[in-house]
C-alpha cells in the first residue's frame, strides 16, 4: 500500500460531506467505480444516485472506486499498490463485485486499465472463481455496449435505481456457483450477460445473427423507472474537489421531447418524465433545511421543464441560490434569466448546434437566429456577464456555407451581447464549445457516415478563422481524433473489444493501439450503412422504434421546406 495516495484519498474523504461508511460484516461489498479521475465522477449525477441506492440496501456495503490521477499512477505502480476504495481503502479485489458506471465511450479504456492495475484478468471468460463480478451500467449501457460486452460478467441495461435489491437477491441465492448465478441474472429484466449471445458475423463482415443461450432473452429490454417521484436524484455526496461539489443538483425528470435527430438522451430516456413540483418542493426545502445554500437544477433540458415557473418560485422561498444546466434558447423566460442573474451565475449556456437555421432544421434543432439573439438580449439585460455556446459539426447534410455561419452568428451575438460604455457591467466572453458530431444508436442518425477526423479539422479552422478578430470570443475544441475513436466505439461490435485490450497493454495509448490494429475502423465509422444492415445494438429494446427513427432519417435528407419555399 502507498502512504501517499492512502493519506491522498482520506484527506478526500475529509473534505466531504455525505461520504456513507458501513460495516463490511456479513454485506454484499460493492466496488461502484467512476472510470475518470475524482473530480469528473463527483460531478455524475448518476453515479452519485446509484452510490445512494445501493448503500440504502441493508446487506450491501457500497463503496467509491476512481482512476487514479496520472501522477499517481506512477506511484501505485512504483507501490504494487492496487485500485482502493475512498471509504474503507481496501483494494478492488476484496469486493464480491465491481460495478462500472460509464457515462463516456472515451472512458471504455479506463475501465480496462482499472481491471489491470488490480489485477482482475480482463476478458470475463478468462476470470476465477475467486475473482469479483465484474458489471456496467450507465448510459453506455444501454446504448451500445457491445465493445466492452467481452470484459463483462453481466451489463445493467437502463434505469438502476429499482434494481439493486434484485440483484443482490440473486447473488446471494447462487454466488460460488457462476452458471447458477449466470441462469438467475439473465432471469432479471434489463440484465444482459453477454456469454449468454453468441454472435455470428456475415462474409461483408456485418452482424449476421445474435443467437441467446440457456435462457437468455433474445432481445434484452431497457429497465425504465416508472415512478421519477419515487426516487429522489440529488447528489448524495457533496465536495469541493469537484466542479459542481459546491452546489446541491436536483434532477427535475428524465428525457426530453424535442427530438433531436443526433441527440442519444433524448431518444434513450423515452419516455419523457417530470417530477412532481410537490416532489421537487420537498425535496429543496430538506436541502434549504440541511444548510445547503446554492442548488443545480439538472436534466435533458432545465427550461423544458413544463412548471418553470412554480420551480423557480419553490426555489426562491427557500433562499437557495440557482444554477442549471443547458438551456434551450427558446425556452429560455424572463424569469429564468433573472433567477440565474439573482443566484450569481456568472455563464449562461445555451446550444444552437448549427450555424444556419436550415442545418438546425435538418437536425430537428428548430431554435431560430431570433431566439438566439432574443437569449442574447437576456443574458445581457440581466448583466450575467458570459455566454457559452455549443455547436456540432460534421452533421449530416451540413455544407461549407452551414460551417462558415457560425462565425457570422457569433459576431452577430456579440453585438447583441456587448453592453454600450457607462451602460453597465461590461460584457465578459462569447465562447463556442464546438464538437465533433459522432453518430449515435438509437437515434435517426445512426445510419449516418462520420465526418472523418481531416474533415473535421478543416471545419474548425474556418470556425477559428472566422472569429479570428472577434474581440471577447473564444473557441474551445476536442480534437477531432478522438471523436473518431467516439466513432469507433459507440457504433462497434465486440471484434472492436481488441482495440481496447490492446490499448491496455500500451499502457492507454489508444492512437497506437488504433494504427496496429487489424480490423478496419472505417468500416465502423465513416461508411454509410444501409438501413437493412443488422446493427450491433439490434438485441436490445430501449423502447425506441426503428420505423420512427427511419422516418425521421429520410426527413432529414427532405428539401428543407423553408428554403424550398423560398425559391
Ligand atoms: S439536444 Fe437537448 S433539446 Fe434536443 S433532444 Fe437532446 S436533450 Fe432534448
Amino acid at each position: 500500500m502507498s502512504w501517499p495516495l492512502k493519506r491522498k484519498a482520506q484527506a478526500l474523504l475529509a473534505a466531504e460531506e455525505g461520504a456513507i461508511r458501513k460495516d463490511w460484516g456479513g454485506r454484499v461489498a460493492i466496488a461502484l467505480v467512476y472510470p475518470n479521475t475524482y473530480r469528473v465522477g463527483m460531478s455524475n449525477l448518476g453515479f452519485q444516485t446509484i452510490y445512494r441506492h445501493l448503500n440504502a440496501v441493508n446487506d450491501v456495503v457500497c463503496e467509491r472506486v476512481f482512476l487514479p490521477e496520472p501522477a499517481d499512477l506512477d506511484e501505485l505502480r512504483r507501490t504494487q499498490t492496487a485500485p482502493f476504495s475512498l471509504e474503507s481503502q481496501r483494494p478492488l479485489t476484496d469486493f464480491h463485485m465491481i460495478g462500472f458506471s460509464v457515462t463516456y465511450e472515451g472512458d471504455y479504456v479506463n475501465v480496462l486499465r482499472i481491471l489491470d492495475l488490480a489485477g482482475v484478468p480482463l476478458r470475463a471468460a478468462e476470470r476465477r472463481a475467486h475473482d469479483p463480478l465484474v458489471l456496467m451500467g450507465g448510459v453506455c449501457a444501454f446504448s451500445n455496449p457491445e465493445p466492452i460486452a467481452p470484459f463483462m460478467d453481466f451489463i445493467v441495461v437502463g434505469e438502476g435505481e429499482e434494481v439493486g435489491a434484485e440483484l443482490m437477491t440473486v447473488y446471494r441465492a447462487h454466488h460460488g456457483d457462476r452458471e447458477a448465478l449466470l441462469d438467475g441474472l439473465v432471469a432479471v429484466d434489463g440484465v444482459y450477460v453477454p456469454e449468454r449471445h453468441e454472435v455470428g458475423y456475415a462474409e461483408d463482415g456485418a452482424i449476421a445473427e445474435v443467437r441467446p443461450r440457456d435462457g437468455a432473452p433474445a432481445v434484452v429490454r431497457k429497465r425504465r423507472l416508472r415512478d421519477v417521484n419515487a426516487f429522489r436524484t440529488i447528489a448524495a455526496v457533496k465536495t469541493p474537489n469537484a466542479e459542481y461539489g459546491h452546489m446541491a443538483l436536483v434532477e427535475v425528470g428524465k428525457g426530453c421531447g424535442r427530438g433531436c435527430r443526433f441527440c442519444l438522451e433524448g431518444q434513450v430516456y423515452r419516455p419523457v418524465r417530470h417530477r412532481s413540483t410537490e416532489a421537487l418542493r420537498e425535496t429543496i426545502e430538506a436541502l434549504a433545511r440541511e444548510g445547503e445554500r446554492r442548488i443545480g437544477l439538472v436534466g435533458a433540458c432545465v427550461s423544458d421543464y413544463p412548471w418553470i415557473g412554480e420551480l423557480l418560485k419553490i426555489v426562491e422561498a427557500s433562499g437557495m441560490e440557482l444554477s442549471t444546466s443547458s438551456l434551450r434558447a427558446d425556452s429560455l423566460t424572463e424569469d429564468l434569466a433573472a433567477a440565474l442573474a439573482r443566484g450569481g451565475h456568472r455563464t449562461l449556456t445555451i446550444a444552437p448546434e448549427a450555424g444556419t437555421e436550415r442545418l438546425r432544421r435538418a437536425i430537428r434543432k428548430a431554435i431560430t437566429d431570433d431566439q438566439i439573439l432574443a437569449a442574447c438580449d437576456l443574458v445581457r439585460a440581466h448583466g450575467i456577464p458570459n455566454l457559452k455556446t455549443y455547436f456540432m459539426i460534421g452533421q449530416p447534410t451540413e455544407t461549407d456555407e452551414d460551417v462558415a455561419a457560425i462565425p457570422a452568428l457569433a459576431r452577430r451575438m456579440l453585438e447583441r451581447l456587448r453592453v454600450p460604455d457607462g451602460q453597465g457591467r461590461p460584457f465578459g466572453r462569447l465562447t463556442l464549445s464546438v464538437s465533433s458530431f459522432v453518430p449515435k444508436p438509437w437515434t435517426p442518425f445512426q445510419w449516418a457516415p462520420f465526418a472523418g477526423a481531416p474533415a473535421l479539422s478543416r471545419k474548425l479552422e474556418t470556425i477559428k478563422r472566422g472569429v479570428g478578430a472577434l474581440p471577447s470570443v473564444r473557441v474551445l475544441h476536442e480534437n477531432p481524433r478522438e471523436a473518431a475513436l467516439q466513432a469507433l466505439l459507440a457504433r462497434g461490435d465486440r471484434r472492436v473489444a481488441d482495440v481496447l485490450e490492446h490499448a491496455v497493454r500500451l499502457d492507454g495509448d489508444w492512437r497506437r493501439a488504433l494504427r496496429e490494429w487489424t480490423g478496419d475502423a472505417a468500416f465502423y465509422t465513416t461508411r454509410s450503412r444501409p438501413l437493412d444492415e443488422r446493427l450491433p445494438w439490434d438485441h436490445f429494446d430501449v423502447g425506441v422504434k426503428r420505423a420512427g427513427l427511419e422516418r425521421e432519417w429520410a426527413r432529414a435528407h427532405e428539401p428543407d421546406p423553408v428554403v424550398a419555399g423560398a425559391a
